[in-house]
């Protein structure tokens, strides 16, 4: 199944987190053909010129609670919409808490594409971007083809631990192997979205 991962400043994802923001704007439209999973990256706060301590990336929880939150991955919530250009603008800034002027300051001049956020789920520990895995190029990757391929090798076995050992086989299967999943890891935050794996 198709998912994205959005980067998201501090204060967009508190307004997320709180319910007040239901709508999240993006330059370009993500294809989806039904309603998907959108993972919310926070970003860390890295603004030019200025320095931050350590613990300036915490969110604000709804029970007024804090946790570190930069640089990771807060949660998720399900895209049931996307609203395109020509939207009605004040309505569009409303429902993403900008002002018009905000939004089309963001866009440069062009109403761009805004995100319907639905059931959005707090993770009770912040995921890391390593625990993702990038929506895999490869046509084959469903298969133990794909250079990424996590796959387990199934006569072995590991001598000392009784356990299956498992391989990644740079797409050249040896062995009677069995497809666990696509080792594709995410290692950079997106720009602003991109296609990435269910977990
Ligand atoms: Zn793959």
């Amino acid at each position: 199944m198709k998912a994205i991962m959005l980067s998201i400043n501090a204060n967009d994802c508190e307004l997320i987190v709180s319910g007040k923001k239901s709508l999240v704007i993006c330059r370009t439209e993500p294809k989806l053909e039904r309603p998907s999973v959108c993972y919310v990256y926070h970003t860390k706060t890295r603004n030019a010129g200025v320095r931050w301590n350590d613990w300036a990336d915490c969110l604000r929880l709804p029970n007024g609670e804090f946790i570190n939150a930069g640089g990771k991955v807060i949660g998720e919530f399900v895209c049931c919409g996307i609203m395109h250009p020509f939207s009605d603008l004040r309505f569009m800034a409303k429902q993403s808490c900008l002002s018009v002027d905000e939004l089309l300051l963001y866009s440069h001049g062009k109403t761009p594409y805004g995100l319907r956020v639905a059931d959005f789920k707090l993770y009770d520990k912040p995921k890391e971007l390593g625990d993702f895995r990038k929506a895999c190029q490869y046509a084959k990757c469903e298969k133990e083809n794909c250079p990424h391929a996590l796959v387990k090798i199934t006569d072995r076995i590991n001598l000392l631990t009784g356990e299956q050992e498992f391989y990644a086989l740079d797409g050249k299967p040896k062995w009677d192997v069995e497809f666990i999943g696509c080792a594709n890891k995410l290692t950079r935050p997106p720009r602003t979205w991109q296609y990435v794996q269910t977990l």
